[in-house]
């Protein structure tokens, strides 16, 4: 029996899928098929699918919302699982708390790392803790969260990472499982450790302050969706930023208005909003977002960031790093 076989054995031929076009599972709605696509219900259905591709030494990648990824036009020749692992649980409380529930000054908060951020967000406003409000309606899960260091405005400071207490993580080198404290992530903008080690999040805690005024919690919450609704284009498929902000030594440098750090005002200074390559164009609205107007391809989305790439360096001097993972094969 070969390794695709087994792996289809050991998680149930009825629930591996061949062939799964992963466009499907992309907000950009763009991607070739998976060889083998599994969906994993839970943490240990995550834990199964990882290890069983690690001994059948074929390749795999864990998908979250899919909304940070550009997939392959070739799509992925080994197993794509989908994190479905959605739980949240409040496990722990500081405080003492008084015959009508007050005197909680912070509490914890687990996650599978399955779970919708969005989800996240309203559980804890729910519960009246603040933190983490700034997620509500951003696409993706925690895991895929943790390893962009999910934020809003940067400029606020704040960051999913910032919340972390611990994370149970999948080491690919070794097939171990190990959970680690929030500082082993090395967390800044956009960046944390498990992007270069390739570790996979299993599940999160987190810690959330007591709010002060829990119902001004949705208040804010409900402007950052608001504001989010106006700068971002709505109801196009495209996956969010598609580069990195530039550093604030090149915002000094080129002496941005307000030393802004925002790559979508550098390409819409070299003059590329609106630019289209077959069914992928730069928004006109925010010119960080490239959008796939109906019939892109991911040939057509690389061609664009080439040419942003391109003048950015050549007219501005600057080495822009996509924000977006790829998967699969570009050659
Ligand atoms: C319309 C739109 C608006 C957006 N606005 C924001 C915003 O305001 N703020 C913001 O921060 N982001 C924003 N994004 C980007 C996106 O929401 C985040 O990057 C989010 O964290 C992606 O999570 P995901 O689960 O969809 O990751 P995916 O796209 O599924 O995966 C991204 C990467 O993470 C890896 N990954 C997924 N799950 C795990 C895991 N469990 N463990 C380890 N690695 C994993 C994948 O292999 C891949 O390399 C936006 C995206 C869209 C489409």
């Amino acid at each position: 029996m070969d390794a695709y076989e087994q792996i289809k054995n050991t998680l149930g031929p009825l629930r591996v899928l061949e062939n799964e076009p992963l466009s499907k599972h992309t907000y950009f709605k763009i991607g070739g098929p998976a060889r083998l696509f599994f969906e994993a219900k839970n943490v240990e259905d995550l834990k199964l699918a990882i290890a069983t591709a690690f001994e059948q030494k074929v390749s795999y990648v864990v998908l979250g919302g899919g909304a940070n990824v550009l997939v392959s036009d070739k799509g992925f020749d080994g197993l794509v699982i989908k994190n479905r692992a959605a739980e949240i649980k409040l496990v722990g409380v500081k405080g003492t708390i008084d015959k009508n529930g007050r005197g909680i000054k912070n509490a914890l908060v687990w996650s599978a790392s399955g779970t919708p951020m969005n989800q996240l967000a309203r559980f804890t406003i729910d519960q009246g803790l603040e933190g983490l409000e700034f997620l509500l309606s951003v696409p993706g899960t925690v895991g895929g969260g943790i390893k962009i260091n999910a934020h809003y405005e940067v400029e606020k400071g704040e960051f999913l990472g910032d919340r972390l207490v611990s994370a149970a993580l999948f080491n690919p080198q070794d097939s171990e499982v190990r959970t680690v404290q929030k500082e082993y992530f090395e967390f800044s903008y956009d960046q944390s450790k498990i992007q270069q080690t390739g570790e996979i999040v299993l599940e999160a805690i987190f810690r959330l302050d007591t709010s002060k005024d829990p119902a001004g919690l949705w208040q804010r919450a409900m402007d950052n969706v608001k504001r989010r609704n106006e700068e971002q284009p709505i109801g196009v498929a495209c996956s969010g930023c598609t580069f990195r902000n530039i550093s604030r030594e090149d915002a000094i440098r080129l002496a941005t208005p307000n030393l802004t750090t925002s790559t979508g005002y550098i390409i819409e200074k070299l003059g590329l909003k609106g630019t289209t390559m077959g069914g992928a164009q730069i928004s006109t609205h925010h010119a960080n977002f490239i959008l796939n107007t109906g019939d892109a391809t991911a040939a057509d989305v690389i061609k664009l960031i080439r040419i942003v790439k391109q003048k950015a360096k050549e007219v501005y001097d600057l080495d822009l790093k996509e924000e977006i993972f790829y998967v699969g094969n570009f050659d």
